[in-house]
């Protein structure tokens, strides 16, 4: 049963989200492999990688410095090799660096030679004796798809926001709680670019602490500006579109926030026959709503 709400939970955030985004990027290239990847070169250092077949449609990226390459997230797909995609696009070394632990984002990292996480309390509980870090299933969530997750080695722990050179190209990476305890993003600084994760993209967002996201959003805020480009982890119903957004997305994101803090926002409950028991729904703006005080059917509460 968990995993059939599960599916319909993640079926529901994919397929009956708002309306068009507002940006609708045009990548320079684009390329198809095996039927599960697509790949879409948005600047000359950055990558899209979509699984636009997948019911969820995750979008990875691969940012590619002069000495070094990140990929942010490690797509979901477990039969094809994403490694492989990687492959063609750079031969510098590649780490990897999930945006958070949910199993839709971890598919191929255990194909990682180089894994990081972000060095916090939580995270660091995950290391057993074995030096191996065991990610519970109550976190990974893989089983509602039978999935299951090897213990991982990690090479690397990265400090809260700290500045990260790939070669000619910086990056800040974030930790910002509040759809998930251990959500970050990742900031190309060269390039004013944000990677959003599932904090931030153009359709159903999915709120587990309101402190949490307000003061992740309000950090967010003063990192980047109105000429910053922002890409999430899932589209709209249009699996085939980026998930890019602009600055004024995440302004509207933290003026909801703030809004459903003050008690001043108008959501709507909002229900769904097959996963959601019960939820406040707030528009942030016509591409992006979010969830809160999510109940899924059978009784299990999203927050934390
Ligand atoms: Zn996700």
């Amino acid at each position: 049963m968990l995993k059939y709400f599960l599916c319909c939970f993640f079926l529901a955030h994919t397929a009956f989200c708002l309306a068009e985004p507002l940006v609708d990027a045009k990548p320079s290239t684009t390329s198809f492999y095996n039927n599960a990847f697509v790949v879409h070169q948005l600047s000359p250092s950055l990558y899209a990688i979509g699984e636009p077949n997948y019911y969820q449609a995750n979008y990875s990226y691969l940012i590619v410095g002069a000495e070094k390459a990140l990929m942010f997230d490690a797509g979901a797909n477990l039969q094809h090799d994403i490694t492989e995609v990687i492959r063609t696009i750079t031969d510098k070394p590649v780490a990897v660096i999930p945006s958070h632990l949910h199993f839709d984002h971890l598919g191929g990292i255990a194909r990682f030679d180089e894994i990081w996480l972000m060095n916090t309390p939580y995270l660091r509980s995950f290391k057993k004796s074995d030096g191996l870090f065991h990610i519970p299933e109550s976190v990974h969530l893989g089983a509602a798809e039978g999935l299951a997750l090897p213990p991982l080695k990690v090479s690397r722990l990265i400090q809260h926001m700290e500045v990260i050179d790939l070669g000619g190209l910086q990056i800040k990476v974030l930790a910002t709680p509040g759809h998930c305890l251990d959500e970050i993003v990742v900031h190309d600084i060269s390039n004013n670019i944000l990677l959003t994760g599932d904090h931030l993209y153009p359709s159903w967002l999915l709120m587990g602490n309101l402190d949490d996201y307000i003061a992740s959003t309000d950090l967010i805020i003063t990192q980047i500006n109105p000429h910053t480009l922002l890409y999430g982890a899932h589209p709209d119903e249009d699996s085939s579109k980026i998930p890019a957004m602009v600055y004024s997305d995440a302004i509207d994101l933290q003026t909801t926030l703030h809004s459903i803090k003050a008690g001043t926002a108008q959501g709507h409950p909002y229900k769904n026959a097959d996963l959601i028991e019960s939820s406040i729904r707030y528009p942030v703006n016509k591409n992006i709503s979010i969830l809160t005080d999510i109940t899924i059917i059978g009784g299990e509460s999203f927050s934390y």
